[in-house]
């Protein structure tokens, strides 16, 4: 391993991770700051976890007051943080149990768990197939990644869990022909953020809630992403009217600590035994402590409101920028999760958020060719624009050496 200048050069990670990676030291509001102290501007949020911003000393006071009283206890016990934000987020919705868990990829392996046991005591066994998205991510775990149709990810670790089928996200003549009652659960993102920033739409929202009621089918709404009002809703699915039987929720819920919650219906937790399903460190009392401060956050009225609004400031920046630069193809997202689809290759691409990043401003890629940026919801409409300029004087530059390189004149 090697520190060069901002950088380590093969950090003894796997490699499956990067062999250069930026090394940061700190945070303040929406900033960051590497080991040489130069300052970026925060568009990426720790892929879309720290809603608040950096450093917040409410958070941190929190978390330190738990710790010096109380740090673990398992499930066999309950601690009161962990009942609180259970009320909270039971009561956000028809739910009447939350499971608590550390990752997203946990909430959707529970969400899954749950849905079977509902197919097989309501319709029978056998009943228990899945269906999901073309492009859709729920995480890395075997049963979340055999719902993460990308060959990428799956390929080297198959077999997976059998039984799931994927089809185009908002293709209704796929959905009538393939979702029958032999399907336990289908599983959708409002937006989806890490496979290209599609959103499904709410012509196709209405139909997947009629299947699914038609089938007896437990419908999942991935929303670890884009809950917690990162859309500028505090669930993304009543934007586009779906409604789901389970939510599951992680990245933004504890403030940077690892915590998920899979939220369930009566029908599914009159039919769980004790010990059916269950986790050593999920809704411990440090993290639910700090999700509860969290979550009076995110869910006042005027927080999302303001979200919504800046929301909608990013994406008329993002839209003038498309009007200007031919190389971007088009504006795609919901509130403060919002991404611009270049038209250039993978490897261009690459090099796009390199010399973004070096230009001051953190930012991540959706699928193959989309910027991506979610950035703390606290952000203020001058760090927005701030952000967008740097991104639109890089932009000028691609979009210059494209023109080139397809011979358009530009006189
Ligand atoms: N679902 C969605 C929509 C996600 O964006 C992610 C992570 O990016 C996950 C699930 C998996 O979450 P985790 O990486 O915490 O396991």
């Amino acid at each position: 391993m090697e520190i060069k200048g901002n950088m380590v050069i093969n950090p003894p990670y796997p490699n499956n991770y990067s062999p250069e990676l930026l090394v940061l030291d700190k945070g303040e509001g929406v900033f960051l700051y590497d080991i040489t102290g130069k300052k970026y501007l925060d568009f990426g949020a720790g892929i879309a976890v720290n809603a608040l911003g950096h450093n917040r000393k409410d958070l941190a006071q929190t978390a330190y007051d738990q710790m010096s009283k109380l740090i673990h206890t398992s499930n066999l016990y309950a601690t009161d943080p962990s009942l609180k934000l259970a009320e909270k987020l039971v009561s956000s919705g028809p739910y009447a149990a939350v499971h608590f868990g550390n990752s997203g990829t946990e909430a959707i392996e529970a969400a899954i768990k749950y849905a079977r046991l509902y197919s097989h005591k309501a319709k029978g066994e056998g009943n228990h197939k899945i269906l999901c998205f073309n492009n859709a991510f729920h995480g890395r775990s075997l049963g979340a990644l055999s719902v993460t149709p990308n060959p990428k990810y799956q390929e080297p670790f198959k077999p997976l869990v059998p039984g799931v089928t994927s089809i185009p996200l908002n293709d209704s003549e796929a959905l009538k022909k393939t979702l029958d009652k032999s399907y336990a659960a289908c599983i959708v993102e409002v937006v989806q953020g890490e496979g290209g920033m599609d959103s499904l739409t709410p012509e196709f929202a209405k139909e997947l809630n009629d299947a699914c009621t038609d089938n007896d089918v437990i419908l999942i709404a991935d929303e670890i992403q884009t809950g917690l009002s990162r859309t500028g809703t505090l669930y993304a699915h009543t934007t586009v009217g779906l409604k789901p039987d389970i939510v599951a929720l992680a990245k933004p819920l504890a403030g940077g600590l690892p915590l998920s919650a899979t939220l369930i219906p009566e029908k599914i937790n009159r039919l769980l035994d004790i010990g059916m399903h269950g986790t050593t460190f999920g809704g411990g009392p440090v993290t639910t402590a700090v999700a509860g401060k969290v979550w009076d956050i995110l869910a006042n009225p005027s927080f999302i409101k303001d979200v919504n609004d800046k929301g909608l400031y990013l994406k008329n920046l993002l839209t003038e920028m498309k009007n200007q630069y031919p190389v971007i193809k088009a504006v795609k997202g919901m509130g403060l999760l919002q991404g611009l689809e270049l038209d250039i290759g993978a490897d261009a691409f690459t090099d796009v958020l390199k010399k973004i990043q070096n230009a001051g401003v953190l930012i991540l890629r959706s699928g193959k060719t989309v910027l991506r940026i979610v950035p703390p919801l606290t952000i203020s409409k001058e760090e927005i624009k701030g952000g967008c300029s740097i991104i639109s004087e890089v932009l000028k530059g691609v979009d210059n050496i494209s023109k080139v390189s397809k011979g358009v004149d530009n006189g």
